[in-house]
């Protein structure tokens, strides 16, 4: 009689140690297979200021990036852009369909930008006279309406190209001296060409935008790529599409111009990534030799 309750509680203790044991081994495997359900997204492209990062994941997840809900197409692709001044590191926020998210890091390589002295600007579009801020203001709010829009379009997949070619005499990311006064970053790729040389589509996507003669960027196409990714062209002299419009890689779209802040002909392509404003350069071949130097403007 007195060996039983001791086996009892023996038993007991050993049955509690066993159940709180299994209960330790499935809550780690159900916390591992909670966690295997949140897969990491397949991701393309260096994790670089100015760059894009595309990514697919298994359909019904969900991507924040820079608190922004990410748009995902229904096959699972999607594009991230990081900024000119984007910080020492990226975060990816994946949710599943059971609301359950995982974030992940990714070190965001931080570039060195060079300073360009641009002399022999109109003086009036360095200063602006206060005047003109209500229309200076009123343009950049269309620009940026037009840059906002959210399309399912899948251009941005494809592979860019050259909207036309010529010496690059401005890149992505410098520190600007306008007559000597310190302005904003130059944020688009300058190509110097001829006025009334042809500008391509570098890709396929709709227009957003076509403003003859906007205060600093004169004649200016926006072109949406899909998935909040669009192209900027500017200081045109001619533009030969409409918003509204589909066009496809190759298409002409305009014509190069000095119009607006500009000190000699050329064509200034930007990119954007919604508000990040991202490299055009880092998305196309190197420019084809022969038309480099030489030909230089200025
Ligand atoms: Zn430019």
């Amino acid at each position: 009689m007195r060996v039983k309750p001791v086996g009892v509680s023996w038993s007991l203790l050993k049955s509690t140690k066993i159940a709180a044991s299994l209960c330790v081994l499935v809550l780690v495997m159900f916390s591992l297979s909670s966690r295997a359900e949140i897969v990491e997204p397949q991701l393309q492209g260096q994790w670089k200021q100015g760059a894009l990062i595309y990514g697919h994941l298994p359909a019904g997840h969900r991507v924040t990036f820079l608190d922004r809900t990410v748009p995902v197409s229904a096959a699972g692709h999607f594009v991230l852009g990081l900024g000119r001044d984007f910080p020492k590191q990226a975060s990816l926020v994946v949710e599943n369909g059971s609301g359950e998210s995982r974030v992940f890091h990714y070190p965001v390589e931080q570039r060195q930008y060079r300073i360009q002295k641009v002399n022999g600007v109109p003086a009036r579009t360095v200063t602006p006279d206060p005047g003109h801020l209500a229309r200076i203001r009123a343009e950049a709010k269309q620009a940026r309406e037009a840059r906002k829009q959210i399309t399912p379009r899948q251009n941005f997949r494809q592979s860019f190209v050259w909207p036309l070619t010529g010496p690059i005499t401005g890149v992505y990311g410098s520190q600007r001296y306008y007559n000597g006064e310190p302005r904003r970053p130059h944020f688009g790729v300058d190509v110097a060409a001829p006025t009334g040389t042809r500008v391509t589509a570098p890709a396929g996507g709709v227009v957003t935008l076509a403003h003859k003669d906007m205060f600093f960027s004169g004649g200016t196409l926006i072109v949406d790529h899909g998935h909040g990714l669009s192209s900027s062209f500017i200081h045109l002299s001619k533009l030969l599409v409409e918003v509204g419009q589909e066009i496809n890689q190759g298409d002409v779209i305009a014509e190069v111009g000095a119009t607006g802040r500009a000190t000699g002909p050329h064509l200034d392509w930007r990119m954007n990534w919604f508000d990040q404003r991202v490299d055009p350069q880092l998305l196309v071949p190197p420019m084809p030799k022969k038309t480099d130097k030489n030909q230089a403007l200025k």
